[in-house]
């Protein structure tokens, strides 16, 4: 029996992971990317320069033995840390268990070791500096240009996978050939931009090296992850409009005064923040949901292309990750019938990426309001109280999300029910005690 070919878009964290499972399951694959390779230097431009990285992404790598060579290179954090306006600090660990932390990951190297990884199978082929501008559905054919040539040539295959991130020229050729495809974008008012603390003269970190750092001001914050040459990256997510916002801070004037005014400690750390802030591009931050994930046996979408979220609950890339490990295992089950497999494959992950869609726009409101608050912190000693009184039972949102792998569906619908349980008997509680007290004094 001939080999099933598949084509692969986009070679990013995703596509590269794709890869090599179907490379390992025996697949012939051609993985076409945009982009120079990575390993010549290419800037993965535009998006964060570094992930956190936490259990379902570390399961995806350890099924292909590549989570050790990732996981070298990262730095542990070990909990939030919150910077006041008067420079404060609260340290709020994300698990009750010290050995429970997300990781601080560069995207550049982590694209490099899945795209090896991918080619240590000889049926994996990538070829890069081609772009997809459409997908023939039926005849599972991409459509490329070469960037540097600007030739054009098709890359076909049994099947095409669109591994091409948010803005997918798969998932577009899909939205324009099929009547019946779901397609919703909503873009958040707030950009963000890259800005950098450089290491300390001798090397080392200008911060507690072991956390997330955050500036929570309310409408806006400023997060920082840690490097591993000493350097943190910051992200500010900023409004585009208003007042104060990213429109209105144009001058150097306007963006030191910001910046004095509401990170005052981070200021003497960033020498370049001038410079930085008028170079570095603002992106926007964007949810996709969609529907089909796939076409008869024909395409399918995976990671960003399916499911765009924005990035605060720190799981795009880990969500994509499980995505890849679910396709591989439905291609196993029902390795007869790939359009069962896609269709298996979709409904597997669609109530997943929706929830996990939620969950990261109400956790901006988390960190850049409350995370500022004691209510929030006294919460937190709550859940990991709770989660140490009933183990196993009692779960965190933050911990069934980051730290397992339970579906992101069946956590959020948990976590609703344990708040209701917990909230209801602590006004049940305080009822009771109110009564008591108020008989006492009769
Ligand atoms: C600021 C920020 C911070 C984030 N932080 C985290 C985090 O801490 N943890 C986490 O899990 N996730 C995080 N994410 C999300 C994460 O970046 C994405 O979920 C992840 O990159 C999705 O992987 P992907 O492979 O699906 O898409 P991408 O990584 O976007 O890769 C798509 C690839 O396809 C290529 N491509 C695109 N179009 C074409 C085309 N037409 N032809 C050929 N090639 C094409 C691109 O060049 C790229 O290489 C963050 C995102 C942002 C923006």
């Amino acid at each position: 029996m001939p080999t099933t070919k598949f084509v692969l878009i986009g070679s990013g964290l995703a596509g590269g992971l794709l890869a090599a499972y179907l490379g390992r399951r025996g697949y012939d694959v051609d993985l076409y990317e945009r982009r120079a390779d990575p390993r010549e230097g290419n800037l993965v431009g535009g998006r964060s320069i570094n992930l956190a990285l936490s259990t379902r992404g570390i399961h995806a790598l350890e099924q292909l033995g590549i989570a050790d060579e990732v996981l070298k290179h990262a730095i542990p954090m070990r909990g939030r840390m919150i910077h006041d306006k008067s420079g404060d600090l609260h340290f709020s660990p994300y698990d009750r268990d010290p050995n429970k932390f997300i990781n601080s990951i560069g995207r550049a190297a982590l694209n490099t070791t899945v795209i090896e990884a991918a080619q240590r199978y000889p049926n994996v082929r990538v070829h890069f500096n081609l772009r997809c501008t459409d997908v023939d559905l039926d005849e599972a054919t991409a459509r490329l240009i070469n960037t540097e040539t600007n030739e054009t040539a098709a890359g076909r295959g049994e099947a095409v996978i669109g591994v091409d991130g948010a803005f997918s020229a798969v998932r577009q050729s899909m939205q324009k050939k099929l009547k019946e495809f779901e397609y919703d974008e909503s873009y958040l008012p707030h950009g963000y931009k890259e800005l950098t603390i450089p290491p300390a003269p001798d090397g080392g970190w200008q911060m507690e090296k072991e956390a997330l750092h955050i500036w929570p001001r309310k409408s806006f914050m400023m997060i920082a992850l840690p490097n591993p040459d000493g350097s943190f990256t910051c992200t500010l997510f900023w409004e585009f409009e208003g007042p104060r916002s990213f429109a209105t801070t144009k001058t150097d004037e306007d963006v030191r005064r910001f910046f004095e005014e509401e990170f005052p400690d981070a200021v003497p750390l960033m020498p370049k923040l001038l410079e930085e802030f008028r170079n570095n591009p603002t992106g926007s931050l964007v949810t996709i949901r969609c529907a089909p994930w796939y076409y008869k046996d024909k395409v399918a979408l995976v990671g960003a292309a399916a499911h765009a979220v924005v990035p605060f609950y720190g799981q795009g890339m880990n969500a994509a990750f499980e995505d890849c490990v679910v396709l591989d295992e439905c291609l196993a089950a029902f390795s007869q019938d790939r359009q069962r497999a896609f269709a298996e494959y979709f409904s597997r992950r669609k109530e997943n990426a929706d929830a996990l869609a939620d969950l990261a726009v109400e956790n901006f409101i988390e960190m850049r309001d409350k995370t500022a608050s004691r209510a929030f912190r006294a919460k937190k000693k709550l859940d990991h109280l709770l989660e140490g009184l009933v183990p196993g039972i009692y779960l965190p949102l933050y911990t069934m999300v980051t730290f397992t792998r339970i579906p992101y569906a069946e956590a959020a619908r948990r976590a609703r029910l344990q708040d209701r349980i917990v909230y209801g008997s602590l006004v049940a509680a305080t009822a009771v005690i109110v009564i008591l007290f108020a008989i006492a004094l009769i």
